[in-house]
């Protein structure tokens, strides 16, 4: 067994918030039953939707596929339980404020029938790493800690660099958080399993294991199933509890000591990152054939009657979990998807558990009002930022809409993390802003795009055209020099016939 090590890089700016994580990890995780009805978004991945392959009407078994990955950044989804598929249309889903998007509804038949299992599993070892990610690019697998990223797509951009190390990220750093905790302290075995796969399929040494400092039973537990494993590849290691240290970047600086570029990615520096929670899921795949069709997720929060962590099927509505975590309590007044700082708003419980949903979070304080106070320049904002960014100039960028300026001052780097607005002392809403500023750039970049393809089919048109006009005249020209010759050949002929008939006269 390697022991924890504490041989770390260091983190710029963050903070050290509040947890707010005992009264979830008071109980072991909770099994939520499966509902009378299931909504599965297509759209729980960053990427394409995916496109369905049922009908409705149509029966369905447990783990069966009902909408396939589209596009090179997919991901496909799998029935959460058996039924019936009765719709398939919008529903209000863990977008900001609840927004609609088109979603699969299976009525359970409460019997939760398997499918059969496609394929007989063999032993991950015999399997080549390509077709490895092949494979866990059916189970619908994506980042679990909260970015949804395609994992197939990723490990597979990641084979193209030249990697050192894996490192699994049990960092769960954000306040009120802790399905990750529960999920080391009862599946250590199944993560640690996940790494050996993914091991294997990057065809990697060295898998980190990062843990923060203030999870001591996790980090107990896996340090027992490393003892049992006894693979010296697998290395814990034990980070500072500091916000947000469990964000990519931060955490491939603490890991493994090197700054990911602006604008690069940890691969630029040898390194994949992988949630744990990831790596059980994909240790449910590929050796017990269970397809991404659940999640551990923590209900907590002053509106909550009996804060805990869950394991419920995805496309269980947030109202179903709430119910079986003792339903609401007379403070509830903010329900939000995620963390206090990176999570969203929503206006109904009605949303469906989602691959992305690590929290579910009913605060006693409504959302946030009040006007902001101008900024004073005091520099708080810049101080904290894990990425060395000027929060108070991009936000001016950001309010005169200046695409360069905010290039420059490198928002796409921003990582969202909302450290900023925590310490403003002016209420700014900072992040708010940022994340917007970046929607009108993606919506730019991807006019330029369309602006772009728009020019090269002109050019292509025109081009054709030319062409086109270029091999008529040709043709044109080559007809009339043969109607001439043509001419000429009659004329001559012609004059041949009245010679031979003027000399037989
Ligand atoms: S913390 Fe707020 S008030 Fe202070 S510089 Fe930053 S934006 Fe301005
Ligand atoms: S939200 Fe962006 S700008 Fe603000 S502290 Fe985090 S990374 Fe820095």
């Amino acid at each position: 067994m390697s022991a924890p090590t504490f041989d770390l890089g260091r983190l710029h700016g963050g903070l050290r918030l509040p947890a707010h994580k005992t009264a979830s990890t008071s109980a072991p995780i909770l099994r939520v039953p499966v509902p009378d009805q299931l909504v599965l978004p297509l759209t729980q991945h960053a990427g394409d939707p995916a496109q369905p392959v049922v009908q409705i009407g149509e029966q369905v078994l447990r783990g069966q596929l009902v909408a396939n990955a589209e596009g090179t950044l997919g991901a496909p989804v799998h029935a959460s339980s058996s039924g019936t598929i009765v719709a398939i249309e919008p529903w209000p889903v863990p977008r900001r404020y609840g927004d609609k998007a088109p979603c699969i509804v299976i009525e359970c038949d409460g019997e939760d029938r398997a499918a059969e299992a496609a394929v007989n599993l063999p032993d991950f070892r015999q399997v080549a790493p390509d077709e490895l990610l092949e494979r866990i690019l059916q189970g619908g697998i994506v980042g679990l800690g909260g970015a949804v990223f395609p994992t197939a797509q990723k490990l597979m951009q990641a084979t193209t660099s030249e990697l050192e190390y894996l490192i699994l990220n049990g960092v769960e750093c954000e306040p009120y958080i802790s399905c990750d905790d529960m999920l080391m302290r009862e599946y250590a075995s199944e993560i640690l399993g996940g790494a050996q796969i993914l091991l294997h399929a990057l065809g990697l040494e060295t898998c980190y294991v990062a843990v923060e400092s203030d999870k001591p039973d996790a980090l107990k537990r896996l340090g027992e199933a490393l003892a049992e494993l006894n693979d010296e590849r697998l290395v814990l290691k034990q980070v500072p509890t500091i916000y947000p240290s469990g964000g990519e970047d931060q955490l491939v600086q603490l890991v493994a000591n090197r700054e990911v570029p602006s604008g690069g990615l940890p691969i630029d520096v040898g390194c994949v990152v992988q949630n744990v929670a990831t790596a059980a899921a994909i240790y449910n795949w590929i050796v017990r054939n269970e397809p991404l069709i659940s999640r551990v997720t923590t209900v907590t929060g002053a509106g909550v009657a009996n804060p805990v962590n869950v394991e419920a099927r995805l496309g269980t509505t947030v109202a179903h979990i709430i119910e079986h975590a003792g339903g609401y309590t007379e403070q509830a007044q903010q329900l939000i998807i995620g963390g206090p700082m990176t999570g969203k708003s929503m206006t109904t419980d009605r949303v469906p558990l989602v691959k992305a949903a690590n929290c579910i979070l009913v605060t006693a304080e409504p959302p946030a009002a009040g006007p902001a106070m101008p900024c004073i320049r005091c520099g708080e904002c810049a101080a904290v930022c894990p990425i060395q960014l000027l929060p108070q100039q991009l936000y001016w960028y950001a309010c005169a809409d200046d695409e360069n300026k905010l290039r420059t001052y490198g928002l796409t780097d921003c990582i969202e993390c909302g450290c900023c607005d925590l310490v403003c002392p002016s209420r700014i809403p900072l992040t708010g802003e940022f994340r917007m500023a970046k929607a009108r750039i993606r919506e730019l970049e991807d006019e330029k795009a369309r602006a772009e393809r728009a020019r090269q089919r002109f050019e292509a048109r025109n081009e054709r055209l030319e062409r086109e006009q270029d091999e008529r005249s040709q043709e044109l020209a080559r007809q009339k020099s043969d109607a001439k010759q043509a001419g000429a050949d009659a004329i001559a002929e012609i004059m041949k016939r009245r010679q031979r008939k003027d000399g037989g006269e």
